[in-house]
């Protein structure tokens, strides 16, 4: 999504931009993890404006996606939300202190911070998609559960918790304790 500089003025011009399932793949290009899949239509809610020499830009995600629960591998949809609110300064003699952001802004016209919030801008257009992708990843979940309180799979057996249970369901097997524990088991400890 491009974005003209030389229209905003201090009134909010609002956009709405859906998310495709070609533009999150060119998003996500490169990513090993190809495994979720949009539910409906996402779209971005976006709110542009000057702030004197600053571009502000509101706005906000929603959607849903098909991902894997980290624990027990079953589908589930996850909702994703995500609101930011972002100021960009005319960037002016100044130079970006990564390699990437010198790129960023060569190709889009602006340039970030890490925290997503801030940044610069140039030019008369600005290319929001890298930002727009960015955002996405942020809505994402790092360890997607279908349940908040997912049992998993049972790490030795391999069967699914949440549904049934096994003999060695209480020795947690990523426990240091765990070879132990099993040990002890064996030679008819009473642990
Ligand atoms: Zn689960
Ligand atoms: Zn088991």
């Amino acid at each position: 999504m491009k974005l003209r500089v030389d229209g905003l003025t201090d009134n909010p011009v609002e956009r709405h931009l859906s998310v495709s399932p070609a533009w999150w793949a060119e998003r996500v290009a490169g990513s090993t993890d190809d495994s979720h899949e949009w539910v409906g239509e996402p779209g971005f809610d976006l709110r542009a404006s000057m702030l004197g020499q600053d571009i502000l830009l509101e706005g906000s995600f929603a959607g849903e996606m098909e991902v894997a629960c980290s624990r027990c591998l079953k589908r589930y949809r996850q909702p994703l939300r995500e609101s930011w609110r972002l100021v960009l300064e005319p960037v002016g003699a100044r130079t970006p202190p990564d390699p990437e952001g010198v790129e960023m802004l060569e190709r889009d016209g602006l340039c970030l911070a890490d925290d997503l919030d801030v940044g610069w801008y140039r030019g008369k257009t600005l290319e929001l998609d890298p930002f727009l992708g960015e955002v996405v990843s942020l809505a994402m979940p790092l360890q997607p559960l279908c349940r908040e309180n997912c049992a998993g799979l049972c790490p030795r057996c391999g069967i699914d918790r949440n549904q049934e249970s096994c003999d060695c369901s209480e020795i947690n097997a990523d426990s240091p304790f765990a070879a132990l524990a099993a040990l002890k088991k064996k030679s008819g400890g009473s642990g």
